[in-house]
């Protein structure tokens, strides 16, 4: 129910002075909303993040000023994922789960959802309500620092995943925050420069992503990002909070604010941002003075304050006692997500699983291996309860006749690469096989920072091309934030994309590289191959205050399928030890039309020797499409686990949503195509079956006419050549046949119709009257008559 609606929340809204009123929709402190005790009215605690519990004891339990003040929550946004002492010192331990850059890979839902408890049970030990995750701004350039906190490309994964994550939270009584809504895709000057994006755009990539988190999993917050979008504030921007989330999607939650995101408090409050967070002085003042003068729509402010109570009572319900946790447990599950979430990129001949029994040498290669990086760097960082270690879990599972060694490479280049590199090259002239655990530069990504090419750290590519040619079997394991170049590829036998795995990366890779684990992520994102193909490159990051979204619809691989790009690794690609084939799809109809959806049965078979997951994806193609859309999109995907030899169905439903485009005139969904495909994929360049839809299209509503209209556009309007026949039948008083005639000399005009019409009758018509039947034309009333 609505919480104004709620008799009694009304009665304590309507007894709080204007003072209570802005400190309820104002944080208290960084991580607290305002408790009002002569009414009852209790607090929030809220604390991030994406991926893991982040509890900062001094923030929290401390009352004082300074722990709660701005350079506090400066130290969060800046903290490092490598901080051994400083603020981690300060931080309690918790489970550090893999990252969205890695989870999204796994396209698991209930891997997603145990994730969302698991989360859940950490934060109800240390008394939190409300989890600030997860984020689901879509991945539209591997530069962006927050990458890593995200999911994917697409927004059918990003809504999926996050319904999943949220609902695992919530039936666990704890809040979520869905963030950061919407279109925060970049670190450069991440509070001013204006994501500027067409509406189709917005409405297709950007939004729907929230819009499927939030009708599938009600999430009982909504964060507004920092962000500008096309010129207004994210949180202060009533087009984004008011008109699509609340009015169209029906959103009833509570929509909070990105911390200090806003800049005019009452226009936030006006635009629908319900609380303010963090505490702020200043912007506290200036909210109460705008009330005082009257300036502040009573019945708004007493909405949010409503939604606020809302929440803490929701809050107060899912509170249930603090069981301890069990953070091994969450430690095998952080494990487990990060093992099914690896994408094995590349393995020639083979060169993976690697035979624990078999004798002879590993040579592990990087400090990566000892010292892993788990995660990235910002506001989303957490305190690992425990870490494994890479080389550790790998030397622990060969056999007596293998030895596995390590040898030291730097990820910074404040050392001589030079002698680091001859080093590894000794070392390995007696290896069999070398592991190389490589990454990217360190401090150059992460909240705060887009990185500046995609390149791994210095001496890295060079290394692996010098051991490459040194004619051993070389498998790279890569931590990236997202995609990374490869110029080696090529020369070596295997790659792993671990992203950053959480804690329980080091042993999942180990079981990945042994094969107690069979790989089964497949990429959320593209990989391109070099920096100038990521789509959108020429207006990135924008420039005086204005980002233009240069490629449109057209994000991740729908950019590289329309402009026929190779890259380095396509959308939905993952390699497994096993092979399936994809042997039957049938839908269930074969004609499409408006509100129809339709299901697709497909079965897959294992053809190898072992057990094994595939991630089945949909992709609807549109042919001849009324106007330009992706050659295909993803609108639905499984993942099932099969026996060798053994072969199921699955069933993938498809909504009348996931056949329309928006049309941005008419503000509508839009059914438009001659035929579509359906594609049964193991990639998005990998199509396995197809089956044909004929469709019934919905006619394109007509153009919105102006008296600048070419006649052609007019007269396009069926109902337009009767009305204005009888405008001119009555104004001129002449016959229907000679009103015709007129009209019809104005047909091959390129001049606006007005203009054109003059030429024939002078301002016999004036054009107020042409207004007019244009303004009934462009009616909806109009239209459906
Ligand atoms: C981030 C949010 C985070 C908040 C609180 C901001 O800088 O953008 O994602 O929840 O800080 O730490």
């Amino acid at each position: 129910m609505f919480p104004a609606d709620d008799k009694e929340i009304r009665s304590l809204v309507a007894a709080m002075t204007p003072a209570e009123k802005v400190d309820l929709v104002s944080g208290a402190g960084l991580w607290r909303t305002a408790a009002i005790d002569r009414l009852g009215i209790k607090s929030i605690l809220m604390t991030d993040g994406t991926y893991g519990v982040r509890y900062s004891t001094t923030q929290i339990d401390a009352d004082d000023d300074d722990e709660n003040g701005l350079a506090a929550f400066l130290d969060v946004v800046n903290q490092q994922a490598d901080d051994t002492g400083g603020m981690f010192g300060t931080t309690r331990p918790a489970t550090c789960f893999p990252n969205g850059n890695l989870v999204g890979c796994s396209w698991d839902l209930d891997l997603l959802y145990r994730m969302g408890e698991a989360l859940a049970l950490e934060c109800r030990s240390l008394g939190i309500h409300l989890l600030l995750g997860p984020g689901i701004n879509t991945r539209r350039t591997p530069l962006a620092g927050r990458a890593y906190e995200y999911y994917s490309e697409d927004p059918v994964i990003n809504g999926e995943l996050a319904a999943a994550l949220i609902s695992g939270l919530q039936d666990n009584g704890i809040g979520a925050s869905l963030k950061h809504f919407a279109c925060n895709n970049s670190e450069i000057e991440r509070t001013t420069t204006s994501s500027d994006v067409d509406e189709r755009a917005l409405r297709e990539i950007y939004l729907a992503g929230f819009e499927r988190a939030i009708a599938k999993s009600a999430p009982w917050t909504v964060m507004s990002a920092y962000n500008p979008v096309n010129g207004i504030q994210a949180a202060e921007n009533p087009w984004l909070l008011k008109k699509v989330l609340r009015d169209e999607w029906g959103y009833d939650g509570l929509v909070l604010s990105d911390w200090h995101a806003i800049k005019d408090r009452p226009a936030s409050l006006a635009a629908g941002n319900d609380l303010d967070m963090p505490e702020s002085k200043p912007r506290k003042a200036r909210l109460l003075a705008a009330v005082e003068a009257g300036k502040v729509d009573g019945a708004r402010l007493d909405e949010a304050c409503a939604r606020v109570i809302a929440l803490a009572r929701r809050c107060q319900a899912g509170a249930r006692p603090a069981v301890p946790v069990d953070l091994d447990l969450h430690h095998t599950l952080a494990r487990q997500i990060a093992a099914e979430s690896i994408v094995l990129l590349r393995n020639e001949h083979q060169a993976l699983p690697l035979d624990a029994t078999a004798s002879g040498d590993i040579l592990v290669v990087g400090d990566g291996a000892l010292v892993p990086t788990i995660q990235g760097s910002g506001s989303a960082t957490t305190n690992p309860y425990r870490v494994d270690n890479p080389y550790t879990q790998i030397a622990a599972r060969a056999s007596p006749d293998l030895t596995v060694h390590h040898v030291p490479f730097p990820r910074t280049d404040d050392v001589s690469l030079e002698f680091a590199t001859e080093a590894v090259l000794a070392a390995a002239s007696s290896a069999q096989v070398v592991i190389v655990f490589a990454e990217n530069e360190k401090g150059r990504n992460g909240e705060g920072n887009d990185r500046d090419s995609l390149r791994l750290a210095a001496g890295h590519d060079q290394l692996i091309r010098a051991l490459a040619g040194a004619g051993r079997k070389v498998i790279v394991v890569l931590s990236m934030p997202d995609a990374v170049q490869m110029p080696w590829l090529d020369n070596v036998d295997a790659v792993l994309a671990c992203f950053y795995p959480g804690q329980g990366g080091g042993e999942a890779i180990a079981r990945v590289l042994f094969g107690e684990q069979n790989p089964c992520g497949k990429l959320t994102t593209t990989m391109p191959d070099r920096v100038e193909d990521i789509p959108g490159w020429h207006t990135y990051p924008g420039e005086n205050g204005r980002h233009v979204y240069s490629e449109g619809i057209f994000v991740g691989y729908r950019f590289y399928d329309l402009k026929a790009v190779r890259p380095l690794f396509p959308f939905g690609h993952g390699l497994s030890y096993t092979t399936f084939s994809y042997e039957r799809m049938e839908l269930d109809r074969r004609e499409i039309g408006p509100g129809m959806g339709c299901t697709a049965r497909i079965t897959i078979r294992n053809t190898g020797t072992v057990p094994g997951k595939e991630i089945i994806q949909l992709y609807v193609r549109p042919v001849k499409p009324g106007l330009r859309r992706p050659i295909r999109e993803l609108k639905a995907f499984a993942k099932i686990e099969l026996q060798p030899g053994e072969a199921k169905s699955v069933t993938l439903a498809l909504a009348p949503r996931d056949f329309q485009y928006f049309d941005a005139t008419s503000g509508a969904w839009m059914l438009n195509a001659e035929t579509f495909i359906i594609e049964a994929a193991a990639s998005s360049r990998d199509i396995r079956q197809e089956r044909a839809l004929t469709c019934r299209s919905q006619s394109s509503p007509p153009a919105t006419l102006s008296t600048c209209s070419p006649p052609a556009l007019v007269f396009a309007n069926a109902r337009a050549e009767p009305a204005l026949s009888a405008l001119l039948v009555s104004r001129l008083n002449i016959p229907a046949y000679k009103a015709s005639a007129i009209l019809s000399k104005l047909e091959g005009s390129f001049l606006g119709f007005y203009d054109t019409l003059s030429w024939y009758v002078g301002d016999a018509i004036p054009e107020a009257d042409i207004v007019a039947v244009f303004d009934k034309l462009n009616s909806n009333e109009e239209q459906q008559s």
